[in-house]
């Protein structure tokens, strides 16, 4: 049986007062969200503020992004162990924004998967296609490509049961496009299908949750799918009573 999880992505949106708000509307509601787990991922500069916020609850912190490498000469970045600082438990890698504006491969995505789990950090890795991808039948072999790359990694397959995955259509990100939870099942089910071929246990525990515009008003029938585990959540996270609702969708 997979535990129900809802994941918030706040992207870059807020400011310290807006997080400090938002965390404190979801802490007064948590108690009504029974089953599922809930994380939230704040931009770096609050996650400190957070961390100390969420210290009395069964909240768990992430990251929305960190650097494959290990500390040294690499300005700007943030490594996997400045995160453990901060008690993340989950790093987001291979956002779709992150691949479309910053340039991200399946291999980098990679070597970010294998370098959060050197730090015991569990990745929520996300893949998606297209729409223009999707319009010419290509969604099977783009979402194989990306999961390949994870696949193919030395103890990639075992690695993965120390990991989410988030399915997320690109077209539906942020648009209020949803897939149909026809669609979204379809590549869920594809998904865990082709982590079976190479070990059906891990293919049978791994939570695989669905990211596009999910909104209190989609939540309950896209998680009701048999292999959506719950939602990786972008603009409706930023808002404690719609974020709540959603989580409660996934496992009140
Ligand atoms: C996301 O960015 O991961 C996401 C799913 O965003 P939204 O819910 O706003 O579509």
């Amino acid at each position: 049986m997979r535990q129900p999880f809802v994941a918030g992505n706040w992207k870059m949106n807020g400011s310290r007062a807006s997080a400090r708000k938002l965390i404190d509307g979801i802490k007064q509601g948590i108690d009504s969200v029974a089953t599922a787990e809930v994380a939230v991922c704040p931009s770096f500069v609050y996650l400190a503020d957070v961390q100390a916020m969420l210290s009395d609850t069964r909240i768990a912190l992430g990251a929305q992004n960190f650097s494959d490498q290990k500390p040294g000469a690499f300005t700007g970045e943030i490594a996997g162990d400045m995160l453990k600082d901060f008690d993340c438990k989950y790093v987001i890698i291979g956002h779709s924004e992150r691949r479309a504006l910053y340039g991200e491969t399946d291999e980098l995505v990679a070597s970010k998967f294998i370098t959060a789990l050197e730090y015991g950090l569990r990745p929520i890795f996300c893949l998606g296609e297209l729409l223009e991808e999707r319009q010419q039948d290509q969604t099977e072999s783009v979402i194989a490509r990306q999961l390949d790359a994870i696949l193919a990694l030395p103890g990639g397959v075992e690695g993965l049961s120390k990991a989410v995955i988030a399915y997320e259509p690109v077209w539906a990100i942020g648009t209020g496009m949803t897939a149909t939870p026809d669609q979204a099942q379809s590549v869920h089910a594809f998904i865990r299908e082709r982590i079976a071929e190479k070990d059906a246990n891990v293919a049978a525990g791994v939570q695989i949750l669905y990211g596009g515009s999910v909104k209190p008003d989609n939540a309950v029938e896209l998680f009701s799918q048999n292999d959506i585990d719950g939602g990786l959540i972008g603009g409706a996270s930023l808002d404690a009573g719609s974020f709540l609702t959603i989580c409660r969708a996934a496992g009140a």
